[in-house]
Order: structure tokens, then sequence, then C-alpha cells
């Protein structure tokens, strides 16, 4: 059997078609964000016994390349890259964690947290990346000289694709903010060898800049507005629903800059249902950090206009965007799910991080927008005790160690840390040692 794809504009007036392997990002005839589309008739030939039997058969197994989970998934993924092509660090296939304790706390019997963040670059960003450059090298494979992959980011997707376009020995230049991105995110793409350039400017500023040398020196680019990402990106929700056993949860909460990503969960729901492997969509729920919430301003006047708002310093510095480039496609998603988009100030991500590291979560700040908007469903009466929740957490706590360090030293301007858990210094002497215990624990 064949399994086709095509970029295709996003526009229903022109719906324009481009080969996968051709390098174009936005619709030559008008303008607008091009997306993958897939021959679903021809996937509707299998039966839904058949995918699910496949599926479950590569699910974590070592064969080439089906230890990732992204290319266990890769007739609904991208079709037309061949074995030796596939770049991959045998990415997904992330824990679904249940947050019991967490849940508990906050009033939730069934709380699921998807760790994103446990994967070979500390982010949901290899999922789509492992895509993209798998392009790249099958467009080079094919004779069409590439010199350079590039990217904006707020710190993970250059740490993505310098890893990737390492493992490949494809050359890369990344475009950060300067001072905005967390010593981990900086080193990853310095240690792998990527030209690293730090801009004095935001991202929405970088990201400006990179699309113009892209577009004038011949460079491919590498941002989600490139919809191969996403492709990636959607086997986040193929990956909730199997490791529900096939079942679908009540609501699905992910933390949102560009948008690509909330973009990305709603495709993939919206192409398991499609071919029949689901027969409910959980509601979807975009969280944005006050500071950068654009998206959150939209949808209190029901998405009727849109407009770029200038993000100011957030915590959540992965989110810090102003004029996210995927917003099109976000709200077409939520509003195909029934969906909500709530925001959280820095004091209540902080909190709701620090809620959760007490139960055993080593959360990012991004997580903790999503946590604290769950928190604010919640008590609102949105989400209900026995709900089926999952909060995706996009990005592994240990990239940002900084914040959790002057968190729990309460040492964050504008936030009262309600759970900052500080050391104990001692005297190296048992009495003094046995004094500071038993001032915390019964002994
Ligand atoms: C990229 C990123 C996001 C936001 O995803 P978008 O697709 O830009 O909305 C959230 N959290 C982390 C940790 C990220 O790296
Ligand atoms: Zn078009």
């Amino acid at each position: 059997m064949e399994f086709k794809a095509w970029f295709q504009c996003i526009n229903f007036e022109c719906q324009s078609k481009y080969e996968l392997t051709e390098i174009v990002y936005r619709c030559k005839l008008c303008g607008e964000l091009l997306e993958v589309q897939h021959d679903m008739a021809m996937l509707k030939k299998r039966s839904t016994e058949e995918w699910r039997g496949l599926f479950e058969g590569r699910y974590r197994r070592n064969e080439w390349p089906y230890g990732s989970s992204v290319w266990a998934k890769r007739e609904l993924v991208c079709p037309n890259i061949s074995d030796e092509n596939i770049v991959s660090t045998y990415e997904g296939g992330t824990n679904l964690f249940w947050a019991e304790r967490l849940g508990q706390g906050i009033g939730l019997d069934d709380l699921w947290v998807k760790q994103c963040g446990m994967a070979h670059t500390g982010s949901f960003k290899d999922l789509g990346m492992t895509v993209l450059v798998s392009m790249v090298k099958q467009i080079m494979a094919n004779g069409r000289k590439i010199k350079a992959v590039a990217c904006a980011s707020t710190g993970d997707t250059s740490a993505a694709l310098a890893a990737y376009c390492a493992v490949a020995g494809i050359p890369a230049i990344v475009f950060l903010p300067k001072d905005k991105v967390s010593l981990t995110q900086l080193i990853q793409p310095i240690t792998h060898g990527v030209l690293t350039i730090s801009l004095d400017t935001d991202f929405d500023g970088c990201m400006k800049l990179v699309q113009e040398v892209c577009q004038k020196d011949d460079i491919y680019l590498a941002n989600s507005m490139n919809s191969l990402r996403i492709e990636g990106q959607k086997t986040i929700s193929f990956e909730i629903i199997q490791q529900f056993n096939w079942e679908v949860p009540d609501f699905v909460i992910v933390p949102g800059g560009n948008l690509g990503n909330v973009s990305a969960i709603g495709k993939g729901f919206q192409m398991f249902h499609d071919l029949g492997l689901i027969d409910k969509l959980p509601r979807l729920v975009c969280a944005q950090a006050e500071r950068a919430d654009p998206l959150y301003r939209s949808f209190l006047n029901g998405f009727k206009t849109f407009e770029p708002v200038q993000a100011q310093t957030t915590l959540a510095s992965a989110i810090q965007i102003g004029d996210p480039v995927s917003y099109k496609k976000a709200i077409r998603a939520l509003k195909a799910f029934d969906g909500i988009v709530e925001n959280a100030s820095e004091a209540e991500l902080a909190n709701a991080v620090g809620r959760a590291n007490k139960t055993g979560l080593l959360c990012c700040p991004h997580t903790g927008v999503a946590l604290a908007v769950l928190e604010k469903l919640v008590d609102r009466g949105d989400i209900k005790k026995k709900d089926r929740v999952v909060v995706i957490s996009t990005a592994n706590g240990l990239k940002f160690t900084d914040f959790l360090f002057n968190y729990h030293k309460d040492q964050i301007k504008g936030v009262q840390s309600d759970f900052a858990f500080s050391p104990m210094e001692s005297a190296a002497n048992y009495e003094d040692v046995k004094k500071v215990i038993s001032d915390r624990i019964e002994v």
C-alpha cells in the first residue's frame, strides 16, 4: 500500500498543494500557512484493528526506526521518507504520569501529566525536529543543495535543531534572544558545535531576522511555520490515546506560545478520530502566560479578532511570544474541540510549580502555566472531580534549575513562594543535626 502526503494551503478558498520535498513555508499564491495533508482515503483502507495492532506491535521496540514513537506512526506522520534518511534519537514514548497526590490536592481523581520533557534534548521539540531534519536529509539525498538549517528560538527549538543536525552532520544556525533563555538551553547548541547567534531583541525580533536570512540566502527554515514539525508533535495525542488503552481523556491542557503545539495536538486527535480509532474528542485547553497572552485576549471576544501583543518578560520564557505564527491553526483547533483559553500570572505559575514539586514533579515554568490554569478551571467548575485530565508537560524541569532555585529561596521578584523548601544548615554534630530534624519531622 502506498501512503501519500503533501503540503496544502490552510486557506479554504485556495488549498494549493506542494510536494513535501519542496522548500516552501507559506502558500506561494495567497501567503497563508501550509499544513501537511494526508491521503485519508488511502489510510482508511486499513481497518482500525489493523492500525491498532500495527502501532501496538511497534511501540517502544528497538527495530529501526520504530523505536521512535514518531516513526512508529510514520504512515500518519510523514510517509515519504526512506529509512536511511531518518534522523532519530528514538523520541517519544514518554511517561504518562498519574499525578495522584497533586490531583488530590486540587480536587481531582484522575489527573495525568504527559512528560514530554523526558526527551533527548529535554523538551517536546524533539518530536517535530526529527521529522524536519529527516526531510532535509531526504532533500539533500535527492541531490538538492541545502547550505544550512536555521531557526529562531526561545531556547528549546534551537537545542533540538542543534542536536538533530549534529546527529546528521548538517550545518545549523540558531538565533536566540540575548539573556532570555536558560543557561542549559544556551549551552545545548554551543556544545553541539552549532553557530549560535545571540541577538539584542526578543523572540519575535529573532523570528523576523531568521525569515529574512532564510529567504535571501537559501537556508532551510526550521521554525514551526514549517509544518513538518507539527506532524511529529501531533504524535503526543496518538501516544496519550495509546497509553490510555484507546480511551479518550476529557481535557488536555497545553501551554501555548507560538501556538504550533496546541495546533499539533488538535490535529493528532482529529486524525485518530477521522480514522475511527477514537469515537470522541477531548476538550482542548490552551494555557498562556498573562504577560504574553494574545490568544487569551482573542478567546475573550469569541475569536472574532486576533491582535498581536508586545510580550513582556515572563518566567515562562519559552512562551514569551506576542506575535504567534500559528494562531489561525490554533483557533481552528480550539473551535473544533470546544476549546478554552486561560492565562496565569507569574505568581500563579510559580506556585503551581511549587505545589507540583511537593508531589514529586520537577516542573518547568511552562508546565506551571498549564497547572495554574488547571487549578483555575477546577475552582470555576469547568473541570469536575471525576474528569480525566491530561496536562502536557513541555520541558524537563532540569533545564530550568535557576527558576526552581530562586523559587525555593523565595527570591523571585513580585512572587511570594507559597511552597518554598530551602535546605537547612547545621553544625556537623549529632545534637545539632537532631535538632534540625526534629523541627521538621516527629522523631
Ligand atoms: C516551545 C515550547 C512551548 C510552546 O509551544 P508552542 O508550539 O510555541 O506554542 C511551551 N513550552 C516549552 C517548554 C517549549 O519549549
Ligand atoms: Zn494559498
